[in-house]
C-alpha cells in the first residue's frame, strides 16, 4: 500500500461543540462559530479504509509513517526525514515485580528525534504547512512542542517562530536556537503565549500549530495508540497511564484506538488513565465533580510540561477518560520526583517530571486498588530526562551515591571501607 493515505477518506472535520462539518479545504483550523473554542475532529469512512488497508501489510517502516495508510496526509512527499515514532514498548519486569504488576510495559517516547512526543504531532504539522505552501510555521508551547516544531521544521526547510513561558527549562529553549527558530520567550503564563501565537499567526499569515486548535495534532498524536496494539500483537492493554496538560495526547490516545476499534484491528479499548500534576489538576477537578465545565487554576509543579492553567483539548480529553471508563489521578510532586528515580532505576528509562507522572499515577491507583493485579498495563513516557537536568538533580538530592576524592586506589579504597561499613 505504499503512499496511499486516509486524506480521501476523510468524511469532514466536525466541531466538538455543535457538530458541524467541514471539507478539509474549508476551514483552517477551527469551526468559525465558535472562535478558538471550536476544536475540529478529522472523522474517517472506516468502511473504505478497512476495505483497501490490512494491518499485516503495513510495510517495512519503523516511524509513524508506517501508518499512513490511516493519516490525513494529502502530499506524501512533503513528510520529513526524520524519523518519528515507532519507539520502544519495554517490558517493565523489574517495575512491575516493584509494584505487584506482571503485566506491565513501559512506552519510550522520549527515544524521538526531539526527545519528546509531541514530534508526532509536529511532522504532521509540517506536512499540512507545506501542503498549503507556507514558509513559517508558529506555535506556542511549554517547551517540547516548540523544540518538536522547531526540529521537523529544520528537517523540512522551514522557518519558525516559536512562542513559550520565559520560565521554559533551558534544555527546550537550547533546543530551539540549536535549531535556528526565532523564539519570543513571552514574559507570561503558557496560557498567555498561546493566544498570542493565534494572534501572530493570523495577523502574518503563519501557519499556526497550536495544540487543540490545529484539527491535525490529535491525528498525529493518535500513531502512539497504533503503535502500542501493533507491538502487543494487536492485542491491546488493559489500561494506559499518560500524563496530561492540555489534554491532547490523551485525546490522540483515544481516537487512535477508536480508530483500530472501528477498523476490527483490536477488539477492545483500553482504559485511558490521565495523571495530572495536583498543582495543574484542571481536568481532575472537572471530572470528579462530573462536568465539562472546566474552572481554570494558576498552575504551579515541577511537571512544566503539564503546568496549564486552563487545558485546551479538554472535551476531547474528559471524553478519552468517560468513555473509556477510565479515570483522572492527581499526583504531588514529590510523588513525581520518586517515579523519575524509580522509573530509571528499575527500567533504565530517564523520563522527565511530566512524564514520569504517568508512573506516579498508576502508583496512586494501585494504591486506590483501582488497578487489578492481573491488569495488561502500559506506562507511556512522553519526555525525555535530559529535557529538564535541574529536577533530576532534585529528585536525587540527599540520597545520589556521588562522592568527590583525590584520584588514587588508596582514597577510593578508604571511601569504599568507610560507607559499606
Ligand atoms: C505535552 C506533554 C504532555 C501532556 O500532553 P497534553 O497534550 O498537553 O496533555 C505530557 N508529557 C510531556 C513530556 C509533554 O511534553
Ligand atoms: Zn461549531
Amino acid at each position: 500500500m505504499p503512499d496511499t493515505t486516509a486524506y480521501d477518506a476523510i468524511i469532514g472535520l466536525r466541531c466538538l461543540i455543535c457538530g458541524a462539518e467541514y471539507a478539509p479545504d474549508e476551514v483552517r483550523y477551527v469551526c468559525p462559530h465558535h472562535g478558538n473554542e471550536g476544536i475540529l475532529d478529522v472523522r474517517y469512512d472506516y468502511a473504505t479504509l478497512a476495505a483497501r488497508t490490512d494491518r499485516n501489510a503495513l510495510g517495512e517502516q519503523r516511524s509513524m509513517w508506517r501508518y499512513l495508510p490511516l493519516l490525513p496526509v494529502a502530499e506524501p512527499r512533503f513528510i520529513p526525514s526524520l524519523d518519528v515514532g515507532w519507539t520502544p514498548l519495554y517490558r517493565a519486569a523489574r517495575l512491575g515485580n516493584a509494584l505487584g504488576l506482571p503485566h506491565l510495559w513501559v512506552k519510550d517516547d522520549g527515544r524521538n528525534p526531539t526527545a519528546s512526543f509531541k514530534d508526532r504531532a509536529s511532522a504532521l504539522a509540517v506536512v499540512k504547512a507545506r501542503e498549503l505552501g507556507e514558509q513559517v510555521i508558529t506555535t506556542a508551547s511549554s517547551g517540547n512542542a516548540a523544540a518538536a516544531l522547531a526540529g521537523m521544521a529544520a528537517s523540512a526547510g522551514l522557518e519558525s517562530v516559536i512562542f513559550v513561558p520565559a520560565s521554559a527549562p533551558q534544555a527546550k529553549i537550547a533546543q530551539l536556537l540549536i535549531y535556528g527558530a526565532t523564539v519570543v520567550l513571552v514574559e507570561g503564563t503558557y496560557d498567555q503565549a498561546f493566544d498570542l501565537c493565534i494572534e501572530a499567526a493570523n495577523r502574518r499569515g503563519w501557519y499556526c500549530r497550536n495544540t487543540a486548535y490545529n484539527p491535525y495534532m490529535t491525528e498525529g498524536k493518535k500513531t502512539a495508540a497504533y503503535e502500542i496494539a501493533e507491538q502487543l500483537g494487536w492485542d491491546a492493554p488493559d489500561r494506559v497511564f499518560v500524563a496530561v496538560g492540555d489534554g491532547c495526547i490523551i485525546g490522540g490516545l483515544h481516537k487512535g484506538f477508536a480508530d483500530l476499534l472501528a477498523l476490527g484491528w483490536i477488539e477492545h479499548m483500553p482504559r485511558l488513565m490521565g495523571v495530572q500534576a495536583e498543582g495543574s489538576a484542571a481536568l481532575y477537578e472537572a471530572w470528579r465533580r462530573g462536568t465539562d465545565e472546566v474552572t481554570p487554576i494558576t498552575p504551579h509543579t515541577i511537571a512544566d510540561s503539564i503546568s496549564v492553567g486552563l487545558p485546551r483539548d479538554r472535551l476531547k480529553a474528559l471524553r478519552a477518560v468517560r468513555e473509556t471508563g477510565g479515570a483522572f489521578i492527581a499526583v504531588s510532586d514529590e510523588e513525581i520526583l520518586a517515579a523519575m528515580r524509580d522509573l530509571a532505576r528499575l527500567t533504565g528509562v530517564f523520563a522527565e517530571p511530566a512524564a514520569a507522572a504517568a508512573l506516579a499515577g498508576l502508583r496512586r491507583a494501585l494504591a486506590d486498588g483501582q488497578v487489578h493485579p492481573d491488569e495488561r498495563v502500559v506506562v507511556l513516557v512522553t519526555g525525555n530526562g535530559l529535557k529538564d537536568i535541574p529536577a533530576a538533580m532534585r529528585a536525587v538530592e540527599g540520597e545520589g551515591k556521588a562522592v568527590r576524592l583525590p584520584p588514587t586506589l588508596e582514597a577510593l579504597e578508604a571511601w569504599l571501607a568507610r560507607s559499606t561499613a
